[in-house]
């Protein structure tokens, strides 16, 4: 039983020590010699090819599995006292799990696990976790690509659609599909557990591209990096808002003209690209956010007279719902609630009070300095641009947007 994984070890006899970055690793159970029932873990990486044993009987105080749905899981030993904290595919390390628990409990047919998984010399190179495609020939339409890949480079290779194989890869981390031909991503590009790193830039995404994958659990969690510049598009989804880990949005040298409210709720993003496109005003919601760098040069805000809509009647029983709901921050998707009420409450427009509103709000476009989002901002000409702002009051009008009543 072999586990092609990440393994970070944590020494709890020294536990201020820094912590050892995960390294590429194989886990294997297995005896010492034929004779002996000892059963024993022997954990290599490249650095180490003779390995670490550690016995498994009497030895393994606890194994913790909260996120094996994750593709998470962490062995406690007691000698050495050692934490194995694995990263892994999801199946394989299931199946690891299982066979030490059943190791433990001495209920494991010895024969299936062979000497040899102890030997160290057995380690083989260990499989590919990056691979690159720079020319169509050399496009694995057959073998596919190894299921162990964590970084896919597949770049300039004219390809139309994303591959169905890709959307097995359980272990991607990096995905780089940029200077390609691809106008639509499927759904279960959301799935991808660990996906931190997506690179769509140079392809014909449009405004027909259908966003769903981005409002897929995983995806929401993890990706931290998404380059979509260099596209087709007029506007940004929606759903983008809903990408709570990312730091790092390329959207330039599309033809963006306005941008969407959603902007705003991207608590973590750091750096924002939005040059090259035609943007008129900024999102009032993008007040919220505390980035290190704004590069909006090359677009083209104009000075809008400081117009106001307003729209205050007595909300609707819907938006009453819809707002109360919101307040309570209570995450909601399409596997809880129905689609069009997911795409409802979606498009929320937030007043500078954090009320959300639907119909009912008063907008009124007004003037800041693009340092309050940003501590660098790179701009062709005016640092001072219209924001697009929703108020959900007279009071909050006139106590945010500086007018009096
Ligand atoms: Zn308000």
């Amino acid at each position: 039983m072999k586990l092609y994984c990440n393994v970070e070890v944590n020494n709890r006899s020294a536990p201020n020590v820094v912590r050892k970055k995960s390294q590429r690793s194989v886990l294997a159970i297995g005896r010492q010699t034929v004779k002996s029932d000892d059963l024993f873990i022997l954990w290599q990486t490249l650095q180490n090819k003779q390995g670490v044993r550690y016995k498994i009987n009497c030895n393994v105080s606890q194994i913790f599995t909260k996120f094996i749905n994750e593709g998470k899981a962490t062995i406690r030993f007691l000698e050495p006292p050692h934490d194995l904290v694995i990263q892994s595919d999801i199946i394989q390390l299931k199946s690891f799990i299982h066979t030490l628990k059943l190791a433990l409990s001495k209920k494991v047919n010895l024969s299936v696990l062979t000497i040899s998984n102890l030997n160290p010399k057995s380690l083989s190179a260990i499989p590919k976790i990056k691979v690159v495609v720079n020319k169509s020939s050399d496009y694995p339409t057959l073998e596919g690509f190894p299921r162990t890949t964590e970084e896919l480079y597949l770049v300039g290779s004219n390809r139309l659609s994303l591959d169905k194989q890709i959307l097995k890869l359980q272990s991607l981390r990096i995905l780089n599909l940029s200077s390609n031909r691809i106008s639509s991503i499927p759904k279960e590009l959301g799935y991808l557990q660990h996906l931190q790193e997506l690179n769509l830039s140079q392809n014909l995404l449009n405004k027909g591209t259908n966003w769903v994958w981005l409002d897929q659990g995983p995806i929401k969690s993890n990706l931290k990096l998404l380059d979509i510049s260099n596209n087709l598009l007029t506007t940004l989804p929606e759903q983008i808002g809903k990408l709570h880990a990312l730091i790092n949005l390329k959207a330039s040298k599309n033809m963006l003209s306005y941008l969407p409210q959603s902007l705003g709720k991207l608590s973590k993003l750091k750096y924002l690209d939005l040059s090259k496109n035609n943007l008129e005003y900024m999102p009032g919601s993008t007040r919220n956010l505390r980035l290190a760098l704004l590069d909006v040069s090359e677009n083209e805000f104009r000075r809008t007279e400081s117009h106001l809509m307003s729209n205050l009647d007595v909300p609707s029983l819907t938006e009453s719902a819809a707002r109360s709901f919101l307040k309570t921050r209570h995450p909601y998707d399409a596997s809880l609630i129905p689609v069009t009420l997911v795409k409802f409450l979606d498009n929320a427009k937030y007043c500078m009070c954090g009320n959300p509103c639907f119909d009912c709000y008063i907008r009124k476009f007004m003037e800041f300095h693009l340092s309050i989002i940003a501590n660098s901002v790179k701009s062709s000409e005016n640092v001072t641009v219209p924001f697009d702002c929703y108020f959900c009051s007279i009071s909050c009008l006139s106590s945010y947007g500086k007018i009096q009543y």
